[in-house]
């Protein structure tokens, strides 16, 4: 390991916002990226708010991710405790220096520390050279003992050693303070790298906790894939360039570095982030997709267990293809479980206002009885001279058998659906279709 030493310092809340995951993310980048070390320290001094239940949010979230660190709760550490609200006496010491070389004087029961007065540079690795002046002296420790965040970030990066301060720009205006701090402590400030907002997806302001998409468990109740969630955070702020964005998290490792973060605030797009968990979803290799996907459905009320493990195998593969989100797929493949088809009855209004369904389910069905075979090729062709010789668009025995089929307008591949009912399922779907017609 060399010398650079990141930290991730969430205050914890009870939840986890994806701009705390994402700078967490980018100081796992950067220590993987430098071959340096990244700390996890909690900031936990707010006991009123502090609960226990409220950290295991984020060392889940941190752990789904898949964003390790090499220091911190669980793994220790030579500079350690890495719980604020376990090192009072190192904050103690630390203040006592401060009284001792006069820079924090008491006034009204409270300790203030006592600025320079000198504009202090703060060195940004993403925004360059920034110069802030501290006015006024500010409170270190307040008048009921406790000391505050300003001070005790600063001892513990001092302490840990930290090399660059990686955080969310909304600390920018903390950090002449903090330079001043170091310097009174004789120690020479970190480098900073003030990583940019996360706006709403209509640019409208930061997201917070409310905003759909904000919270790092909600993807994982949902469903999502780690890695494509993480895949899509590393893109708030951060290109890999050349048009590539979905890539191997080693690639990025290679590629990422905290100096080509960018200045502007990143917008979220949650619809980009079901896209790319589509995209994760439709590279997974066949039994790695059922072994996320079976206990989702198991969860559900579809009763697989009824039906063979090569059939549910198959249903998978083709919905594989399609899925956005896992959380999607009880909904999705419902009807391959069931011979109790629900038809939506929107849906059969707009097929009726396009084409004579009836017909053509009828049509279909007559053609499909007599054919020997009724593998994708077979089924496909059998489509085309239907259409061919009845002068109909293909669609129409499509979008109409679809919905013989399975009661919907959308779903997998028309002919991988048609394969997998096979021959005597899809004729008694097709027959039982025809009354709703009626
Ligand atoms: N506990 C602070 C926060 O959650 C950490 C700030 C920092 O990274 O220095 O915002």
């Amino acid at each position: 390991m060399n010398g650079v030493r990141v930290r991730f310092a969430p205050s914890p809340t009870g939840f986890f916002h994806i701009g705390g995951a994402r700078t967490a993310l980018f100081n796992w980048l950067y220590a993987r990226h430098t071959g340096g070390t990244f700390i996890l320290r909690i900031e936990d001094t707010d006991s009123e708010r502090d609960r226990p239940e409220f950290l295991d949010v984020i060392i889940r979230g941190l752990r789904w991710l898949g964003l390790d660190w090499d220091e911190g709760p669980d793994v220790g550490g030579e500079y350690g405790p890495y719980f604020q609200s376990q090192r009072a006496n190192v904050y103690s010491a630390h203040i006592e220096m401060l009284k001792n070389s006069g820079y924090a004087y008491e006034r009204d029961g409270a300790l203030y520390f006592r600025v320079s007065g000198e504009p202090q540079i703060i060195h940004d690795l993403i925004r360059g050279d920034v110069v802030r002046k501290e006015e006024k002296d500010f409170v270190i420790v307040r008048s009921n003992g406790t000391p505050v965040f300003h001070l005790v970030n600063v001892v513990d990066d001092m302490l840990m050693k930290v090399t660059h301060v990686i955080r969310g720009e909304d600390h920018l205006s903390n950090t002449s303070k903090h330079v001043e701090l170091f310097k009174a402590f004789f120690v020479t400030p970190p480098l900073f790298a003030h990583i940019p907002l996360i706006l709403k997806s209509n640019g409208s302001g930061k997201m917070s906790k409310r905003d759909v998409g904000a919270l790092v468990e909600g993807y994982e109740a949902d469903h999502f894939i780690a890695t494509a969630v993480r895949n899509y955070l590393c893109l708030l702020g951060w290109s890999p360039k050349e048009d590539r964005e979905i890539l191997p998290i080693d690639e990025i490792i290679r590629l990422f570095d905290v100096k080509d973060v960018n200045k502007n605030n990143a917008r979220f797009d949650e619809k980009k982030m079901a896209f790319f968990n589509g995209e994760y979803l439709k590279a997974m290799p066949l039994d790695d997709f059922c072994a996320i996907a079976l206990p989702i459905l198991k969860n559900s009320n579809i009763a697989i267990e009824k039906f063979d493990s090569s059939y549910v195998r198959d249903v998978l593969g083709i919905c594989q293809k399609k899925l956005r989100s896992l959380g999607e797929l009880p909904d999705f493949v419902d009807y391959f479980f069931t011979e109790e088809i629900i038809y939506d009855g929107e849906v059969l209004k707009k097929l009726l206002a396009k084409c004579d369904a009836k017909a053509r389910i009828s049509e279909f069905k007559c053609a499909f009885e007599n054919l020997p075979s009724v593998d994708e090729k077979s089924v496909e062709s059998l489509v085309h001279v239907l259409a061919n010789s009845n002068g109909i668009n293909s669609g129409e025995y499509i979008h109409s058998v679809r919905f013989a089929l399975s009661g919907r307008s959308v779903g997998p591949s028309f002919f991988g659906l048609v394969r997998v009912f096979g021959k005597s399922r899809a004729i008694s779907r097709l027959r039982g279709s025809l009354t709703v017609f009626d």
